[in-house]
């Protein structure tokens, strides 16, 4: 086999990173996505040291300064006074310990960053994926306009409503019983925001809030969860009431109130699960990002991992070379299975303990947020280095 034939169905952050990591080594693949144009949702993501440092290395460091911003540090607090629970500090001290900056970014911003970095004709926009087929010689993805794509390797970018999953596991996302509004404030009108740059998380029975500027300092995204039993709406994403957000917070810290004031819009996004699978790939076809290990957003670890994801699939084909895709594939779950598990059951726990009425649970979690407070409880998480794993931690 001369060429591998990559393709990759879905252009989100999984998808474009991934194509942008193979082609560092030299194999090309084309990207099919549903979405006549890559637009991003009005609303920001952390991107953390652990995958800060991959983006950098396929260089977006400049690019990324300019648009991120570092915060100095992340701070939780009580829903009602304010009070300070715990604070991570963040900024240079989290650059020099872990070698790459905590970020938070624009996601419009982070996705064009991304593109710049794959050649727009291998990416093939409005084409809808309806099933997979494969078998011993090649795998056909089956589109929705009728046509048919042959490649030699399927890898499913296409998020937690994947197609490309059935190959793998027959199961559907699960809702979580939680909705998520987002919005994105100009930063003059919350000054009490923004003097210093922070990741500022405010935890109350059955809510949270958490807030960070973006777009340089120019906004402030937010994301503020209310649960609701059932999710009766068709689509999984709606336009969100103002009205009823400020409702849902009445009665809680005036940072809170007079952030949630200060929208003009928000969107609301109903959280949804899987149960975590035990391979990422069958034959021809693999998976990445929200295909592989959807995550609820407690942890903010979601496009994390989706951007270790793809590096590492990206590396493990380049070292096995076309033939040995197999090998590559599954020394690719091989390396990422226990990582994205273990992330996932953290922020389902997060999605609990966030949460906590106020009693004794509450007040056991805000006591050992006081004494776990600092960076070395993020050493596992932010010191990973996939690329390094990918390539020490055993053979292909
Ligand atoms: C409220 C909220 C806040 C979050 N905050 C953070 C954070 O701060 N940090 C973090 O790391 N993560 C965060 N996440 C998680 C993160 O957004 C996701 O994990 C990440 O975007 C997943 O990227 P993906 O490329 O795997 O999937 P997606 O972004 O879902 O991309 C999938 C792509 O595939 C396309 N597609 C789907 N089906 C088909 C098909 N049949 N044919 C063709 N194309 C198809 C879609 O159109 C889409 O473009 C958050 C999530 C939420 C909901």
């Amino acid at each position: 086999m001369a060429h591998l034939r990559v393709a990759v169905v879905g252009a989100g952050i999984a998808g474009l990173v991934f194509a942008a990591a193979l082609r560092r080594t030299g194999i090309q693949c084309q990207i099919f996505e549903q979405a006549p144009r890559l637009t991003e949702v009005g609303a920001g993501v952390q991107v953390a040291p652990n995958a800060t440092r991959l983006l950098h290395r396929m260089g977006l460091r400049d690019r990324l300064s300019e648009v991120a911003v570092a915060p100095e540090s992340i701070e939780m607090r009580r829903w009602d006074d304010g009070a300070l629970l715990q604070r991570t500090p963040l900024g240079d001290l989290c650059l020099r310990r872990f070698g790459a900056p905590y970020y938070t970014v624009h996601r419009a911003d982070l996705q064009a960053s991304l593109l710049s970095l794959v050649p727009p004709d291998h990416v093939h926009l409005g084409v809808r994926l309806a099933a997979v087929t494969q078998d011993a010689n090649e795998a056909r993805l089956h589109l929705a306009d009728g046509t048919t794509v042959a490649a030699d390797l399927v890898v499913g970018a296409d998020g937690i409503h994947s197609v490309v999953r059935e190959q793998i596991v027959t199961d559907t996302p699960r809702y979580s019983g939680q909705t998520i509004y987002r919005g994105l404030v100009p930063a003059w009108r919350v000054p009490f925001l923004v003097a210093e740059p922070r990741v500022r998380l405010w935890f109350g029975p059955g809510k949270h809030v958490v807030s960070y500027p973006v777009s340089a300092g120019r906004q402030v995204s937010f994301g503020a969860t209310v649960a609701v039993s059932d999710w009766s709406e068709e689509s999984w994403t709606a336009n969100g009431d103002a009205a009823d957000l400020a409702a849902a917070y009445a009665g809680w810290h005036t940072d809170v109130t007079r952030l949630i004031d200060a929208a003009d819009r928000v969107s609301r996004w109903a959280l949804h699960d899987r149960d975590s699978i035990d391979r990422l790939g069958a034959g021809r076809v693999v998976v990445i990002g929200d295909a592989a290990h959807p995550m609820l957003p407690f942890q903010a670890q979601g496009a994390n991992q989706a951007i270790e994801d793809a590096v590492v699939l990206a590396r493990c084909l380049a070292a096995a070379g076309p033939a040995r895709w197999g090998a590559a594939v599954r020394r690719y779950a091989e390396v990422r299975l226990p990582r994205v598990v273990d992330i996932q059951r953290r922020s389902r726990a997060n999605a609990r303990t966030f949460h906590l009425g106020d009693g004794d649970g509450q007040r056991l979690r805000d006591t050992a947020a006081q004494v776990t407070s600092g960076l070395d409880q993020h050493e596992w998480l932010f010191a990973y280095d996939a690329e390094h794993v990918t390539t020490t931690s055993g053979s292909i």
